[in-house]
């Protein structure tokens, strides 16, 4: 998740490619980059970091000419660094390309290009691309003559756009899938091209979208649309109407809701290239490497996260109990490293931070080191703190989450716990490659389910208009919905400023019945699992002292209307993957209350995003 820009017109190109990525910063701020032609030459300046690096490069070594690309980067394969910056060069600097996403079969397809003597400056999975480019184009091939040959052989998500000194004056664009956008946007004698709409409008308001399959070969005077075979496509062109401050969020009134929409396509990408296709197993990127044997030797994990990232952690427990069969302790981080806690050289660490860089987290993780402990690590942001002093690390590939409330990021993290629980039993043993096989057939499901749940959401508006004004919320689940409770409360509280508490719904006899009266809504989550019965019994029993049951329930669950005042329907999957579901439509919920109330959603009041200080 990127933002890319492109010019070619009569101006100079540098100035308009800086600005562009200005306004796609918000997209990735790990390193940044443009290429520029420059009298026959190309011209590569890049910088780690925000882009005010980029332009301190530029200003000690400006660069000039009428067409170019650029780059802001949100690191997915190699760390961020100057050298992993795009655009990416081929041996001879003469082409340049910039990409959003992730090329699945990067290292098949780079073992012929070492072979034939190529040479890589960078770990970026991107960097073939390039190279394979150089191979077309000294055929004497266009350039997106050398495009349709090369693109259709990348696998995964990908949104490209290539320049090359050998065919000066032109971008070639191509989308392979459905990974962030591609759009032209046309201007008098000059084109431009981005990965989203706000670095266009300070140019145009006439654009075309390319579609995935699709290739545009942009030049000053003229933008043509190819297809998948090379053939010409017949396109449309859009006039955009938004402000630029919708059109960061996507036409989304809140970068929340925006995020909360992203899932179905971040949850594809985290799953892009984590099962091996030969053995059918797990496999991370290079970045875990506890061996196999040391897999088998663990005798305890403990899971540590602070706010969202904690019931994430708390599912992790039950994700990796039932699967791997491995004792598992959830802790908060905040007590964990003053609490001179337990650690042994058998025992696994699993730090969740969106960020990389909650303090917390990171005092914990150090005290688990010290103790001899493995430590992995689950974070969104490539680079950060975490990622560095951990053993190993799993990325979420979910793309900068700008609201303060998290969503993406706590999907994403029980996808990656599910793929470890998985990872951890197919080492161990506890369960056979059939039993694996529909485990992960199911999880590959899940982007189309979660887009079935995202379609309801304006009955869930409806619901969270109806209780917008109820000072107290109680929220209860069982099994491992019990952490979709206590995570469907926190979001909740942390957005309206309501009361609310999530609880396990065994526990209510033992206390929480007190609260009960009519003007208490109830969110129960109640799906067909091995706890429906049960959470049906609580849910009478909310009922039978005047309490308000929203149920939250599987689509074909034809009883639940009875016992509850209304009810909000998810498609059914396994029980191990429903948190995922059933947090969608809590989020949305929490979200219309604020959103009702007049709070500001993407910044809650006392508030903050990385938790950078106790
Ligand atoms: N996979 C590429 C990289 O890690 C592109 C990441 C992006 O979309 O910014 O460099």
């Amino acid at each position: 998740m990127c933002g890319i820009v492109g010019y070619v017109g009569s101006r100079d190109a540098t100035p308009l490619l800086v600005s562009g990525l200005r306004r796609l910063e918000y997209r990735g701020y790990d390193s940044a980059g443009v290429a520029v032609q420059e009298d026959g030459q190309l011209e590569v300046r890049r910088a780690e970091g925000k882009l005010d690096n980029l332009v301190q490069v530029i200003a000690q070594k400006p660069v000039s000419g009428t067409s170019g690309i650029g780059h802001t980067r949100w690191a997915t394969h190699g760390r961020p660094s100057e050298h992993n910056a795009h655009p990416h060069v081929d041996c001879g600097a003469v082409t340049a390309v910039i990409h959003n996403g992730i090329i699945e079969n990067f290292e098949e397809l780079k073992v012929p290009l070492l072979r034939a003597g190529h040479r890589f400056t960078s770990e970026t999975d991107t960097e073939v691309v390039v190279h394979m480019l150089e191979d077309e184009l000294k055929q004497g091939r266009s350039l997106e003559e050398a495009a349709l040959r090369v693109v259709p052989r990348l696998e995964g998500a990908a949104a490209l756009a290539f320049v090359s000194a050998k065919d000066p004056g032109k971008i070639v664009a191509a989308r392979v899938s459905n990974a962030g956008g591609v759009i032209v946007g046309y201007g008098k004698g000059e084109n431009h091209l981005a990965s989203d709409i706000p670095a266009l409008l300070e140019h145009t308001r006439t654009v075309s979208f390319v579609e995935p399959g699709e290739f545009a070969v942009i030049t000053a005077n003229e933008v043509r649309f190819l297809g998948r075979d090379g053939r010409p496509v017949e396109k449309s062109r859009t006039t955009i109407t938004w402000d630029p401050v919708t059109a960061a969020k996507a036409g989304y009134k809140h970068f929340m809701l925006k995020e909360i929409h992203e899932q179905p396509r971040v949850l594809s990408d985290t799953l892009l290239g984590r099962v091996d296709r030969g053995s059918g197993r797990v496999i991370f990127d290079e970045d875990v490497r506890i061996a196999d044997e040391q897999v088998r030797r663990l005798q305890r994990i403990t899971l540590l996260g602070c706010g969202t990232a904690g019931y994430a952690a708390l599912a992790g427990k039950y994700l990796i109990e039932r699967l791997a069969r491995i004792p598992c302790d959830v802790e908060i981080p905040s007590e964990y490293r003053y609490r001179d806690p337990v650690v042994t050289q058998d025992q696994l660490v699993v730090a969740l931070t969106q960020s990389g860089e909650t303090v917390d987290t990171l005092a914990a993780i150090d005290e688990a080191r010290k103790g001899g402990a493995r430590v992995l690590a689950i974070v969104n942001a490539m680079g950060s703190q975490a990622s560095r002093v951990a053993d190993d690390v799993i990325y979420l590939h979910a793309g900068p989450e700008i609201s303060v409330a998290s969503t993406k990021a706590y999907t994403t993290m029980l996808a990656d716990l599910y793929l470890l629980a998985v990872f951890l039993g197919q080492r161990r043993g506890t369960f056979d490659q059939g039993a694996a096989g529909k485990l992960l057939a199911e999880l590959f499901h899940l982007p189309t389910l979660v887009d079935a749940v995202l379609a309801e959401e304006p009955k869930v508006k409806a619901l969270a208009y109806r209780y917008h004004q109820s000072k107290d919320f109680l929220y209860l689940g069982r099994g491992i919905n019990y952490p979709t409770a206590l995570e469907g409360a926190h979001k909740l509280k942390e957005l309206s400023y309501s009361h609310a508490e999530g609880a396990a719904a065994g526990e209510m006899k033992h206390g929480i019945n007190a609260l009960i009266d009519e003007s208490l809504p109830v969110v129960a989550i109640a799906l067909q699992d091995g706890t429906y019965r049960k959470m049906v019994s609580n849910i009478q029993e909310v009922r039978a002292r005047a309490g308000t049951v929203i149920a939250l329930a599987n689509d074909d669950d034809e009883d639940i209307g009875q016992h509850a005042s209304d009810v909000i329907r998810i498609p059914r999957t396994n029980d191990l993957l429903s948190p995922i579901l059933a947090v969608v439509p809590l989020h949305l919920f929490a979200y219309h209350v604020a959103d009702r109330r007049g709070n500001d959603v993407d910044q809650p009041r006392n508030l903050a995003k990385a938790v950078t200080v106790e």
